[in-house]
C-alpha cells in the first residue's frame, strides 16, 4: 500500500478527519474508530513506516517515541495503574490491516491473559 493509499497517512495530512488526542513532530495519537476495550489508541508515527522489518535503525527513535507516548496517553485516559497492553500487530498472521506501523493502546477493563 502506497502512502498515497494509506488511511493513517491520510490522518496526518488532513485528507481525513479524526480527533487528534496528541500530535508531536513525529507522533500522534487517535481514538480506534472500532474500539476492542474501553481504552482503545492507535499511537502513529507521521512517518509512513511499512515494517519493522524495514525500518532499520534510523527509525529506533521513532520507536523509543512511540512507547513514551503510550505511557503519556495511560496517564491521560486514567489507566495506568488500572493496567493497559500494548500490541504492534506485523504482518499477515498478527492480522495488520493498516500496513503503516501503528501500536494500540488497550485497557479500561480486565483484558483476556495472553
Ligand atoms: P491493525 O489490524 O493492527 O492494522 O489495526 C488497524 C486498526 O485501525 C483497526 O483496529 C481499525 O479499527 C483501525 N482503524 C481503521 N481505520 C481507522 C480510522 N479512520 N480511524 C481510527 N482507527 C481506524
Ligand atoms: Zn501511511
Amino acid at each position: 500500500m502506497s502512502e498515497q493509499d494509506c488511511i493513517f497517512c491520510k490522518i496526518t495530512n488532513g485528507q481525513i478527519e479524526s480527533e487528534m488526542l496528541y500530535r508531536n513532530d513525529n507522533i500522534f495519537v487517535i481514538r480506534d474508530i472500532n474500539p476492542k476495550a474501553p481504552v482503545h489508541l492507535l499511537i502513529i508515527p507521521s512517518q509512513h513506516i511499512t515494517s519493522l522489518v524495514s525500518s532499520g535503525a534510523h527509525q529506533t527513535s521513532n520507536f523509543g517515541q512511540m512507547l513514551v507516548v503510550a505511557e503519556k496517553m495511560a496517564r491521560k485516559e486514567r489507566v495506568e495503574v488500572s493496567g493497559y497492553r500494548l500490541i504492534l500487530n506485523q504482518g499477515p498472521d498478527s492480522g495488520q490491516d493498516l500496513v503503516h506501523i501503528h501500536l494500540h493502546l488497550l485497557g479500561g477493563h480486565r483484558l483476556t491473559s495472553m
